[in-house]
């Protein structure tokens, strides 16, 4: 085992990692820093990002409006102090972007062009056409390169943290080239690993994104917050599950039912807007646990569309032209033409609702430290507080931007101050480690595998805890995922022959991470009796679990890690500063309350 000594150790190259990195090298330039990625840092799940980062900076656009948007949106469980952290520094990140070479797209008089997104009563998203994750993600590895404090290790898989006293000391990692053991030791560790949305079998996910850092964190007592809210997006393309953006309506595009009817009128969103006003601004454009739930409802009535991949509808951009469409959708086209099948400039494209986002994660406070000592949490792998029950579309990539750089600034201060590690006893974990690691080559118990346990996992969490949950259908899923759980533990690497790229290895050990974030979904669905954002109960005496309760579950689920047994269910107050809790309309239904 190689011994690796480093200030700060960050986990994820992705947006939220990079930014991190930059941070602390240029506030630190002595300071040690190692980058450490289980895949090239391009191929993070950012640059799969399409439609744009969120920051003010349109006319008619205020701090204060995306600070409502943001929590009207993550309907009133969101920390109101962090919202307020996160819409004033949004701006200045995205123009740093600028700075470090980030090609926004720019409108006739060079001004940053902002399009609309769901949620948001303003167009405030910033975008690169619709590649904006590749272009942000290139932006920022590229600035990574000029500071020689950082050293990146790509291709190292974190297989678990070392940690006594309650304060981080470091972490082990597996180097999937090589085969061997890598230990860093580090006073300060930032987890930047991305989202969790592999729990479900149909995502616009990359396959890597399988919550490894949350399960990481939690293993080692650090809580899972707010775990129920897994976002469901409207537009994934049937089959694949390729994203397609939601810029897509911010554009203009529309969505029917099989009889070419705009149905999203019907659940409260509408009306059909007026002749000679933009069409979209309101149903198209609501927010996406509304939109996915429309297409709940409207699957029971019958009037979806029939595919092998189960039921559509269309999203209808013919209207655009194949101008405005190449120009501003260039990779949707793309996508729509290589996936569905289809020219958007003359075909609908078929969609359907698709697990997209993870709003629970690590928890941590506004500066993204968590309960352990020196550990730092930033990007989808943290629960900072912003998103609440549902995160608003182009948030996201603000927030890999903004508490990125906040994970880089801590890390630095905590860094600076911490005591000198005890290297034997470290050693001595990853001693211990690397052998439960190295048991996985040992002899094969049975036929069961990786991939049949994720597949009836993936199946379970989307048939269970989907869209509309109920306490029969939750505690189905409690059962079989605590039954997957053990027959994961059985498995054995089925080519034991090399450890180089062994990737059966790395799959058994994905598995498990997921396998334990998908618990803490389940058990904290199950705790949390009412509705609210994208946990939607069907159940309750009188359908009382059908609405939001603000008497009993104004509050942030916390999930504790148990060896052997259910995880610890907790609650803890949601921060509320200047906007409090109120009914969350959209459409005709706020107009008309506006004029009451
Ligand atoms: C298709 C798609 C489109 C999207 N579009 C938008 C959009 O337009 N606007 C918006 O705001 N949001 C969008 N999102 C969401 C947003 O892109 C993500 O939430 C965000 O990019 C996550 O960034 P991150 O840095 O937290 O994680 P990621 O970019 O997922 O990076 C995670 C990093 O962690 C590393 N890692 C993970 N586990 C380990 C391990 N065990 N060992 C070592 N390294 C590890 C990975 O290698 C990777 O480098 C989109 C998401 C998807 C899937």
């Amino acid at each position: 085992m190689e011994i690796i000594h480093a200030d700060i150790a960050i986990v994820g190259a992705g947006g939220a990692g990079l930014r991190a990195a930059i941070e602390a090298a240029e506030i630190w330039p002595e300071g040690k820093i190692a980058l450490i990625s289980k895949v090239y840092p391009m191929r993070s799940h950012t640059v799969a990002a399409e439609g744009g980062a969120a920051g003010v900076i349109h006319p008619d656009d205020s701090l204060d409006k995306h600070f409502q948007d943001t929590i009207s949106g993550g309907d009133w469980l969101c920390d109101q102090d962090v919202v307020e952290f996160f819409v004033e520094r949004a701006p200045a990140e995205l123009a740093k972007l600028e700075h470090w070479g980030c090609p926004w797209s720019r409108t006739q008089d060079g001004h940053v062009c902002v399009r609309k997104f769901g949620g948001m009563k303003v167009p405030r998203t910033w975008f690169a056409a619709d590649r904006s994750g590749f272009h942000i993600l290139h932006t920022l590895y590229h600035h990574t390169t000029q500071f020689k404090n950082i050293t990146r290790f790509d291709e190292h898989f974190a297989v678990d943290l070392i940690e006594y006293d309650n304060a981080i000391r470091g972490i082990l990692t597996y180097d999937i080239q090589n085969g061997v053991f890598r230990l860093f030791c580090a006073p300060a560790v930032i987890l930047a690993t991305g989202g969790a949305a592999q729990a479900y079998h149909f995502t616009t996910n990359a396959t890597i994104v399988t919550g490894d850092g949350m399960a990481l964190a939690y293993r080692h007592g650090v809580p899972l917050r707010d775990m129920e809210f897994v976002q469901y997006h409207p537009t994934g393309l049937p089959g694949c599950g390729l994203l397609i953006t939601e810029a897509a309506r911010g554009e203009g595009g529309v969505l029917i039912n099989k009889d070419g009817y705009r149905y999203l009128q019907d659940y409260g969103l509408g009306p059909e807007t007026p002749k000679g006003e933009p069409q979209n601004r309101t149903m198209e454009l609501g927010p996406r646990d509304r939109l996915s739930q429309a297409f709940w409802h409207e699957q029971k009535k019958g009037r979806t569309i029939q595919t092998p991949h189960g039921d559509v509808v269309y999203l209808d951009l013919r209207h655009l032209g194949a101008t405005k469409l190449e120009e501003r959708l260039p990779q949707i086209c793309e996508l729509a033409r290589a996936y569905a099948g289809v020219d958007p400039a003359l075909d609908p494209i078929p969609v359907r609702p698709v697990v997209h986002y993870t709003m629970g994660g690590i928890e941590t406070d506004c500066h993204t430290a968590t309960a352990m000592q020196g550990l730092f949490a930033a990007g989808e792998c943290a629960s900072v507080g912003l998103h609440g029950a549902n995160r608003l579309g182009s948030n996201s990539l603000s927030e890999i931007l903004v508490f990125g750089h906040e994970a880089g600034l801590q890390a630095v201060h905590y860094a600076k101050n911490a005591d000198a590690c005890d290297a034997k006893r470290i050693e001595n974990i990853a001693n211990e480690q690397i052998n439960h690691v190295m048991n996985r080559f040992g002899k094969k118990i049975n036929d069961d595998s990786t991939a049949k346990i994720r597949h009836e996992m993936g199946t379970t969490m989307e048939k269970y805890v989907g869209i509309y949950r109920d306490e029969d259908g939750l505690q189905n899923a409690a059962n079989i995922i605590k039954e997957l759980k053990i027959r994961q533990k059985a498995l054995r690497v089925s080519s034991p022959e090399s450890r180089v790229f062994n990737f059966d290895l790395l799959h058994i050990l994905e598995l498990g991470f997921t396998l334990d974030v998908a618990e803490a979904m389940v058990h904290s669905a199950l705790g949390r009796r009412e509705s609210r954002g994208s946990h939607q109960r069907i159940d309750g005496d009188l359908q009382a679990y059908t609405k939001r309760d603000d008497t009993l579950f104004l509050k942030h689920t916390r999930a504790f890690y148990r060896e052997n047994d259910n995880p610890m269910i907790q609650y803890a107050p949601v921060t509320i500063t200047k906007y409090p809790p109120q009914a969350r309309l959209y459409g005709s239904a706020e107009k008309q309350n506006q004029n009451n």
